[in-house]
């Protein structure tokens, strides 16, 4: 088992490697490790958290009382406190502001979707916690039904918070890992489509890599409980057109029989031009950035009809 010393310096290396991928600015984010039941070290408040030094991380208690150290803890500390007792299995916990995922959540676009198979199988889905005043106790309130579920959480419009059993670097590579997720999903819907894992591929990943049920959507994305649960406070549900985007992170499992349909004609998306747009995520709405969208079901009605056009000529031929 490592010295309190050596695990300073493990808060101390991450904060480094927080800053020099540009997950935080300025005195921003804060790394946290357990040390015993009643016993955690955690980075002060006001500094950069990649230039720490050993008195810039304090020791508290399990209820936040300054054990030793002579700065003051992270104002976001209530938050790793929750975390810690909600889950006593973890031993570390990492947040940062990473810039692509956290403008994810002020889009409005979850990331709580079965697309990326070593996310699926390490991670589940990626859920947002309902926006919270940062500093105040609705921060720490915000994430307690997510966070004992799972271990990578999106903050509303303030980064995200990952935990881990085994070690502080490991909880960094969860949030590089969501921070990457939110990048490729980005790239993707600037080409035009999110395509989500189906059923049968997220039953094998889950199958292999034992990861609880309760950690994914029901089924590629269909009926996820995570964004369902966000989708009902949000804001974008009264908003007409957002909330169809937001609906594709719960997805309306009215669409579900689509997929067959959706994977059927999947060889055409490439061909179809603009109407490929529409033969994404079935929830997903990218009439917000696009202008395509709002006739999903016109479209892939065409390309259906295209396909079968195709597949009577060539049986005629
Ligand atoms: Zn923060």
């Amino acid at each position: 088992m490592k010295s309190e010393i050596d695990l300073k310096k493990d808060i101390i290396e991450v904060g480094k490697m927080l800053h020099s991928h540009g997950y935080i600015a300025a005195t921003d984010g804060n790394i946290s490790i357990r040390i015993s039941q009643n016993r955690i070290i955690t980075t002060a408040s006001g500094v950069s958290k990649g230039y720490l030094k050993e008195e810039h991380i304090v020791t508290v208690d399990a209820d936040g009382n300054l054990l030793s150290g002579r700065h003051k803890p992270s104002s976001e500390l209530k938050m790793h406190l929750v975390a810690y007792k909600m889950r006593p299995d973890i031993k570390a916990i990492v947040h940062a502001h990473p810039p692509t995922c956290t403008a994810f959540t002020i889009a409005g676009v979850s990331l709580a979707k079965c697309v990326l198979p070593e996310v699926v199988m390490t991670l589940g889905v990626i859920p947002t916690a309902d926006y919270a005043t940062p500093t105040t106790g609705e921060v720490p309130d915000s994430i307690r039904d997510f966070i004992s579920r799972y271990d990578a959480v999106l903050l509303d419009r303030h980064g995200a918070i990952t935990v881990s059993q085994k070690d502080v670097y490991d909880a960094y590579y969860k949030l590089e890992k969501i921070e990457h997720t939110a990048e490729v999903t980005l790239k993707a819907r600037q080409l035009g489509q999110i395509k989500t894992l189906t059923e049968e591929q997220v039953g094998k990943l889950t199958y292999i890599s034992g990861i609880a049920a309760e950690k994914l959507c029901g089924s590629t994305c269909v009926n996820c409980g995570a964004c369902g649960k966000r989708a009902v406070s949000s804001p974008y549900e009264n908003t007409g057109t957002q909330s169809e985007s937001l609906r594709c992170k719960g997805e309306d499992p009215s669409n579900s029989g689509e997929f067959s349909v959706q994977r059927a004609v999947s060889s055409s998306y490439e061909k179809a031009g603009s109407e490929s747009v529409g033969l994404g995520c079935k929830g997903e709405d990218f009439s917000t950035n696009s202008g395509f969208g709002r006739n999903n079901t016109e479209s892939l009605k065409a390309a259906i009809r295209r396909e079968v056009l195709a597949e009577l000529k060539m049986l005629a031929e």
